[in-house]
């Protein structure tokens, strides 16, 4: 049984943000910068195809890059060379940072594109049990 929508986004899109699997939220989805084919706990499979997660991955990447220059462009008035450097070097370094970040969360996009429009050729492992915690047996 999967979880109802708006909890399914949520938690597939902060688990993706954290660069866990957003299926089970333990598996890792990078090693480094390299990104992992499937999940070493679950098995989820993160992108079947190379192009899967495109649409998400421009979402998330390009529109914090148009931003960043409409922000430098209008922001910072012309006579100010120096500060506009500065907040294209900063806002750069911020962009590189948060990059595998944001595409965990276009990984994680993807995730539950395949959990509402299933493709049989494409199958989801099934939901990982809850860790154990003891209290079953109070
Ligand atoms: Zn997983």
């Amino acid at each position: 049984m999967r979880p109802p929508g708006s909890t399914l986004i949520v938690t597939a899109l902060r688990r993706g943000l954290r660069k866990r699997c957003p299926h089970c939220g333990e598996g890792q989805l990078f090693l480094g910068w390299s990104h992992l084919e499937r999940c070493a706990v679950c098995g989820l499979v993160f992108a079947r195809s190379p192009g899967d997660t495109w649409a998400f991955t421009i979402i998330g990447d390009r529109l914090p890059l148009a931003a960043m220059i409409v922000l430098v462009y209008f922001g910072v008035p012309p006579s100010q060379r120096v500060l506009g450097v500065a907040v294209m070097v900063v806002l750069a370094a911020l962009v590189v940072w948060t990059a595998p970040n944001r595409w965990g969360a276009g990984i994680a996009l993807h995730y539950v594109s395949r959990v509402y429009w299933p493709d049989p050729a494409d199958p989801i492992p099934p939901t990982p049990a809850p860790p154990f915690t003891g209290d079953a047996e109070r």
